[in-house]
């Protein structure tokens, strides 16, 4: 049952999977997740170094799709089209028609597709379903919250610092 959610890999972002080993394992199309995977949720925006890694996949001869279970078609269309891949919206991940359905705009099969996606619940344990290799990413959106938790952190210390160092040295006002 768990191994059901377990990914084949994970890597951080999804411009840091490295192609190469894509490659490698004999994997000639990708199944991406559009939401927290290639934008922020909500976010129409496809960030330079995500637009870089893209390049270097289609340079590799692996094809790529969106497959997304956001059922706003313009929304999925807007980033797919910028990138020049196809799409699937609506979808209905874990189900496992999505990835097949994703595996027809590929024209790959079970042996060399790989699923990426942020989620265990729909991604992962859908690609898994089917067999195919998986790869979990770190939502965007939980990066940047714990960027935003980090950088209190270091404001704090910061804080701390700054009170102590204040009491230990304090400007003694000179009496003539
Ligand atoms: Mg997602």
């Amino acid at each position: 049952m768990l191994e059901y959610f377990q990914p084949t890999h994970q890597a951080n972002s999804l411009d840091l999977i490295p192609v190469e080993q894509l490659s490698r394992d004999g994997i000639r199309g990708l199944i991406i997740d559009l939401d927290n995977t290639m934008t922020p949720w909500n976010n129409l925006e496809v960030a330079p170094k995500v637009e870089t890694w893209f390049k270097k996949v289609k340079a590799a001869g692996i094809r790529a799709c969106v497959v997304s279970n956001n059922s706003k078609r313009q929304r999925v269309a807007v980033v797919a089209d910028q990138l020049g891949i196809p799409f699937v919206f609506g979808a209905t991940k874990p189900r496992r028609k999505a990835f097949r359905a994703g595996m027809k705009l590929l024209e790959t099969g079970q042996k060399d597709t790989a699923v990426i996606g942020d989620q265990l619940f729909t991604d992962i344990l859908g690609g898994n379903r089917l067999g195919l290799y998986t790869i979990l990413v770190t939502p965007i959106n939980d990066r940047e919250f714990i960027g935003t938790r980090i950088m209190r952190r270091i404001e704090k210390v910061l804080v701390w610092i700054m009170k102590h160092f204040a009491s230990a040295k304090p400007f003694s006002p000179k009496i003539h």
